[in-house]
C-alpha cells in the first residue's frame, strides 16, 4: 500500500478477469500519497488509470502504459443532520454494497434498491449507478475530488455533476482530470420505499415478510438480482454491457407496427421512447451466443462474460457484432456502458 510497483497484472482488479499489466501501479489509502503524486509534474504527467473495484472496465490491450491508481481511501462519517435527513460522507475506497449494507443497518434509507451493485464509492457518481428504480442522483448531496492538474480539492454539488442515465460530468467534460475523494449522500430517517419497479413487489410477496421496510426490500433486490445476473467471482463480467437506447417517437412508433412486443420505456430525453437494449439483443438471436473464450449470457442477453481465458480483444470484437446485429436488424445504435480501455 502507497508503494510504487512496476509491471503489476490487474487480472484480480476487474471483474471481467482478463489479463493486463500496468505499466506503474500504486495502491493508496492515504490523501498526503496522492497529493506527492501530484506534487511531482513528471508522476503526475504518467497517471493513465483510477481504479476503483474495477467493475465497469474491459481492458483491451496487454498494457496499461503510465500509472495507475488503485484508490483505497477509507472511512464512513456522519457529517450532517437535520429532522428528515442524515448526511453521510463515505470515502471512495469503500466498497459499494458495505456501505449499502451498514446504512441500512442503521436504518438510513434511500439507497437499499441500490443492494448488491459491485465496485467502490468512488465510482458510484462516475456513472451515476442506477439499478430498480433508484439512481445516486436520488441521493447525492456532494462529493469532494482532487483536481489532478493543479492538486486542489474541489467540491461538487448536484448541479455540478450533470447527472444522466449513467452519465455525469467526469464521464464528459471532465473525464481524466479529477480523482473522487469522498461522496457526500443525504439519506432519509423515515423510508418511503420504491417496490414498484421490476419484480421487487413479486419477489416481496414470494418472501412471504410481514411489513416491509428497507432491509426487505434490500433483501428482495439481492434475491434477484443473484437469480438473474452472473456472479462476477464465478463468470467474469461486468454487468450491463450497453445502456438501454432513447430513440425517436416516431422511429419506436413505426418499430411497434413490425414489433408490436417490443418493449417502450418513458424516457428522460425530449420526443424519444427507451427501449431494452437486452430485447434487442435477443430478438438478433445472441442470447447465450458463444465465441470463443466469452459470449452473450444464457439469462441475461445485456451481460458479456468470459469464459476464463478470454482476451479483451475479443470481448470487444463481440460487443461489436452485437452493435452491428442491433443496427441491422432495428436501425438502432447501442451505446457500450462499460468504459473501454
Ligand atoms: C455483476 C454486475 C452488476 C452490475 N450492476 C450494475 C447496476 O445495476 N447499475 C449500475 O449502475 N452499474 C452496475 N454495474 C457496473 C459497476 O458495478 C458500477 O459502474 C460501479 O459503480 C463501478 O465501480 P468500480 O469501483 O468497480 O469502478 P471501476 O470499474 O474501477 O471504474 C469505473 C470508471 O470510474 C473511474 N473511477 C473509478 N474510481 C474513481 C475515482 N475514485 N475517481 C475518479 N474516477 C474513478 C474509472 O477510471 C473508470 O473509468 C454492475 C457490474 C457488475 C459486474
Amino acid at each position: 500500500m502507497n508503494q510504487l510497483h512496476n509491471l503489476q497484472s490487474l487480472k484480480a482488479f476487474n471483474t471481467f478477469n482478463i489479463e493486463c499489466t500496468a505499466e506503474q501501479f500504486l495502491s493508496f489509502d492515504q490523501l498526503e500519497t496522492l497529493q506527492n503524486i501530484c506534487a511531482d509534474t513528471a508522476l503526475k504527467s504518467r497517471i493513465s488509470l483510477i481504479l476503483g473495484g474495477g467493475s465497469n472496465i474491459l481492458f483491451t490491450k496487454p498494457k496499461i502504459a503510465g500509472l495507475t491508481l488503485h484508490n483505497c481511501l477509507k472511512g464512513i462519517e456522519k457529517v450532517a443532520e437535520d429532522e428528515e435527513s442524515i448526511y453521510i460522507k463515505a470515502f471512495a475506497g469503500e466498497v459499494w454494497h458495505d456501505f449499502v449494507e451498514h446504512c441500512i443497518h442503521q436504518n438510513w434509507a434511500g439507497i437499499e434498491n441500490l443492494a448488491l451493485i459491485p465496485g467502490c464509492i468512488g465510482a458510484s457518481p462516475m456513472q451515476n449507478i442506477g439499478a430498480y428504480g433508484v439512481e445516486i442522483k436520488d441521493v447525492f448531496f456532494e462529493l469532494e475530488a482532487l483536481h489532478i492538474a493543479t492538486n486542489e480539492i474541489h467540491r461538487f454539488k448536484l448541479n455540478d455533476c450533470q447527472f444522466g442515465y449513467r452519465e455525469s460530468v467526469f464521464k464528459r467534460r471532465y473525464k481524466g482530470e479529477y480523482i473522487i475523494l469522498s461522496v457526500t449522500y443525504r439519506l432519509l430517517k423515515n423510508a418511503a420505499i420504491k417496490t414498484s419497479y421490476g419484480a421487487i413487489q413479486q419477489e416481496l410477496d414470494s418472501m412471504q415478510v410481514g411489513a416491509v421496510g428497507i432491509r426487505e426490500v434490500a433483501d428482495a433486490v439481492i434475491r434477484i438480482r443473484r437469480s438473474k445476473l452472473p456472479n462476477p467471482k464465478e463468470l467474469g463480467n461486468a454487468g450491463s454491457f450497453f445502456k438501454n437506447p432513447s430513440i425517436p417517437i416516431q422511429q419506436a412508433e413505426d418499430l411497434l407496427k413490425t414489433y408490436p412486443s417490443m418493449p417502450q420505456y418513458p424516457s428522460t430525453e425530449a420526443n424519444a421512447k427507451k427501449v431494452a437494449a437486452g430485447w434487442l439483443i435477443e430478438q438478433c438471436g445472441l442470447k447465450g451466443h458463444r465465441e470463443a473464450h466469452c459470449g452473450v449470457h444464457h439469462l441475461q442477453a445485456l451481460v458479456l462474460v468470459n469464459y476464463g481465458e478470454a482476451r479483451g480483444e475479443e470481448v470487444f470484437q463481440l460487443s461489436q457484432l452485437i452493435i452491428d446485429s442491433v443496427f441491422n436488424k432495428f436501425g438502432i445504435l447501442l451505446e457500450r456502458e462499460v468504459n473501454i480501455l
